[in-house]
């Protein structure tokens, strides 16, 4: 039995979760959870926002999934979730975008794999605002090792798993510096793999091209910024976010989670379609080596959602949470 730190967040979060927990069990996955929360519950209920406990679990079990957390815009307190990237040094954020039959998109043959660099970048947390001369500075800092980490990742990934080629997206004709250093660790890094295909493009190409012809790409790699909003527009190409993995993983520690947010308008409904996280979830059993149970999970998944009848409504089915996951349970 392997644990799992499991933090269910909040909104459609916990929904999601049961939902997960209860295919999981079905499937008599030897994974056991140790349950711990974070974000504005856990703050309204003991005064902590990560708290002591989910940090000690943490760094026992080094593997977790996760559910959404609500963030409030524009004030408040800094969003959990980068936190806890910045935290545990997760600088791998990975996110597979494929097409799935059943699941209605303008394309039938997106797949694809994103490497986000996950701690650097305009997400530094290196913010200024002078009161006098009311100017806002926020600085996109990347390092040497940083970089070298994020594209060493992505080819080592094309490499495990047969891939042909890795792009690299940057904007280094306009950010010179930063697009440098970039490409200087991308190129030195595609020399270690003379047998995949080393690419560039520029991030404004880059989004013409993934929105005209998708299946050109295969690993994709990129600074935080341009990570977090590509990811997206390849979930967008698939599906959306409602049905797209997410990994966070760093050399010592790897938070699996839903990439959609907290979803207020349908929490508590029922309605919650929880596809992200148990995609998640079967990410997190590959990197705990349960290929089989996986395997398994992801057939009755993909069985399940061929047939939009059984899926729930943002896929035009009229399951709820807790049904769609009893038509993936009687498929495994
Ligand atoms: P959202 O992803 O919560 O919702 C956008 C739309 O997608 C909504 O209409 C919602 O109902 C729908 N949706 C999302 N997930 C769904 C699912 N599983 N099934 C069916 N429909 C789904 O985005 P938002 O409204 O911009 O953000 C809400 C909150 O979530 C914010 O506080 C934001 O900061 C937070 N957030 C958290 C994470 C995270 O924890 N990883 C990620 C993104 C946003």
């Amino acid at each position: 039995m392997r644990q799992v730190t499991l933090i269910p967040g909040d909104g459609i979060g916990p929904e999601i979760t049961e939902a997960v927990k209860a295919i999981f069990s079905a499937a008599n996955v030897p994974v056991t959870w140790e349950e711990e929360n974070a974000g504005q519950t856990t703050f309204d209920a003991i005064g902590e926002l990560i708290p002591e406990t989910l940090i000690a679990s943490l760094k026992k079990n080094k593997v977790a999934l996760k559910g959404p957390i609500t963030t409030p815009v524009g004030k408040g307190f800094k969003s959990i979730n980068v936190q806890l990237r910045q935290m545990f040094d997760l600088y791998s954020n990975v996110r597979p975008a494929k097409t799935t039959k059943g699941v209605e998109t303008r394309f039938d043959n997106v797949n694809s794999v994103l490497f986000r660099e996950n701690t650097e970048g305009l997400y530094s947390g290196l913010e200024m605002f002078d009161e006098r001369l009311q100017i806002s500075d926020s600085v996109a800092r990347l390092t040497r090792v940083g970089c070298r980490k994020i594209v060493r990742a992505a080819f080592a990934y094309a490499d495990k798993h047969g891939c042909k080629k890795v792009t690299a997206v940057h904007k280094a004709n306009i950010l010179k510096s930063a697009g440098a250093l970039f490409l200087d660790e991308f190129r030195a890094a595609a020399k270690d793999y003379p047998h995949i295909q080393a690419d560039d493009k520029i991030i404004d190409n880059m989004c013409m091209q993934l929105v005209a012809k998708p299946e050109q790409f295969d690993v994709i790699v990129t600074t935080n910024l341009f990570g977090d909003i590509l990811s997206d527009l390849c979930a967008g190409l698939v599906g959306g976010l409602g049905v797209v993995a997410g990994a966070n993983i760093g050399d010592e520690m790897a938070i699996f989670e839903a990439v959609h947010g907290s979803a207020p308008d349908i929490a508590g409904k029922g309605i919650a379609n929880p596809t992200a996280l148990l995609r998640s979830a079967i990410m997190m059993l590959h990197h705990l080596d349960l290929k089989d149970e996986a395997n398994r999970i992801e057939s009755a998944l993909e069985a399940t959602l061929a047939n939009k009848e059984e899926c729930t409504g943002d896929l035009g089915g009229k399951a709820g949470t807790m049904e769609f996951a009893q038509n993936i349970i009687a498929k495994l």
